[in-house]
């Protein structure tokens, strides 16, 4: 069978530990011999990057502006360990912090659903996809702590000198005060990702934040979204028959745990933080999760939720036997591939990537599946493989559906 042709590239990023090792097996035994890839080649693992003084992230960034889509392996975020362990020339930042703010974009993270694994929230039927506005609120506070009496006070001085003042708080003895702020580009670029990936994946989109209590903070955030959505989406959701919803982030939370899901959720700073964990561990499985940047430009970059799954990776050095779960590394490759085939009108990569997925997921229901998807499977007896030969599984019954 002739290999599928490609006319744009692909951003490949390759990066660290076990999901490297199974980066090289996926593309050898899935990839490869079906599709003549063609990519533009990044290795965002530790090793170079501290070579490059983390010049290739970047790179590697400003490629994925120009392509359009590209796809991310795991990659260490170095701590204090990580730069003994690898010599690093600086604690170089996280790559994934990186990007993003180079793509100005919002990360959306949907569970991938088989089954015989049952959601603990029974009627969940389709995946909920969680949108987490990355900037400011709570993750960029100034902080003090009140040591007595005295008066807090909010100050914002203009550029001519000119003063706005409000007070916090009288204090008669010792507390607390916290200072956080947000950008309206920041709130717009989130907005233009969240309608574009709703529209995009043709799902309603809801949003949800405080504004009856935060009348000016959260209550922007209500506006900017209403302004966008009736300025430049209201048409398109309705061509399309999808709706745009804000309720308070408390209803929210109520009315998720009674839906069906499939829809997406977008969410402020820590909101996201604490439903996407919340979400994520309720449909059964990090290792289940995938993850899409992308950007109010309409670029995107995909990759698995998970990290680079250290622990197994030191097992792998060893020489002993590992079965780690590539299935959310395989969608970021079908997610990538189908994008690009999307934008390029290449009918037979999207088609190749709905198979492989269909691949992925029918492999796990026939009963084969890695270690960590046995211990939360309900079928009665799983065959447990190891990583590479769960992969050749997947290739087989990918062989197989073409039949
Ligand atoms: P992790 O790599 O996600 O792994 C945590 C644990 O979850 C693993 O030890 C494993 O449990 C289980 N797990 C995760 N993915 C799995 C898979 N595909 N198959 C089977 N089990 C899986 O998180 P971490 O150990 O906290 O972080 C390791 C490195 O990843 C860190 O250096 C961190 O900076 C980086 N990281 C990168 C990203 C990213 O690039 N997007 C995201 C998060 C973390 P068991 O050991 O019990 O089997
Ligand atoms: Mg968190």
């Amino acid at each position: 069978m002739a290999k599928i042709q490609m006319t744009t590239p692909l951003v490949e990023m390759d990066g660290d530990e076990m999901t490297r090792i199974l980066w090289g097996m996926i593309k050898e035994e899935l990839i490869n011999p079906y599709v003549d890839l063609k990519t533009e080649y990044y290795d965002l693992g530790l090793k170079h990057r501290n070579e490059t003084d983390d010049q290739v992230t970047i790179d590697s960034a400003n490629a994925t502006n120009k392509y359009g889509v590209a796809v991310k392996c795991a990659t260490i975020t170095p701590n204090a360990a990580r730069v003994k362990e690898y010599d690093l020339k600086e604690m170089w930042k996280s790559p994934n912090g990186t990007i993003r703010s180079i793509l100005d974009g919002t990360v959306f993270r949907a569970p991938i659903l088989v089954k015989g694994i049952v959601p603990y929230v029974a009627n969940w039927k389709k995946p909920i996809t969680i949108a987490r506005h990355a900037y400011g609120d709570v993750y960029k506070n100034v902080e003090i702590k009140v040591p007595g009496a005295g008066k807090a006070e909010l100050v914002y001085t203009a550029e001519d000198g000119s003063e706005i003042r409000e007070t916090i708080h009288q204090f008669k003895g010792p507390g607390i005060i916290q200072g956080i702020h947000n950008t309206e580009d920041s709130i717009r670029s989130f907005a233009q990702a969240c309608f574009k990936y709703a529209v995009d994946t043709k799902q309603d989109l809801w949003f949800s934040t405080k504004d009856t209590i935060s009348k000016k903070y959260d209550h922007t955030f209500k506006d900017i979204f209403q302004e966008i959505y009736d300025n430049e989406y209201a048409g398109k959701f309705k061509e399309l028959g999808i709706e745009y919803f804000y309720t308070l982030i408390d209803d929210a939370v109520a009315r998720v745990i009674r839906s069906e899901g499939g829809f997406i959720w977008a969410c402020k700073n820590y909101d996201g933080d604490v439903m996407s964990d919340m979400v994520a561990t309720a449909y059964g499985d990090l290792s289940m999760m995938t993850s899409v940047l992308v950007s109010p430009k309409g670029v995107y970059e995909y990759e698995a939720a998970h990290g680079t799954v250290q622990r197994h990776y030191y097992k792998h050095l060893k020489g002993e036997e590992t079965s780690t779960n590539s299935i959310a590394t395989i969608f970021a490759w079908t997610g990538a591939l189908r994008k690009r085939g999307e934008i390029d009108g290449i009918k037979e990569l999207c088609a190749f990537a709905d198979r492989l997925e269909k691949a992925c997921i029918k492999t796990v229901e026939d009963g084969k599946m890695t270690k960590s998807l046995s211990l939360i499977s309900t079928c009665s007896e799983p065959v447990i493989l190891n990583s590479l030969d769960f992969i050749r599984a997947i290739r087989a019954t990918f062989d197989e559906l073409g039949e």
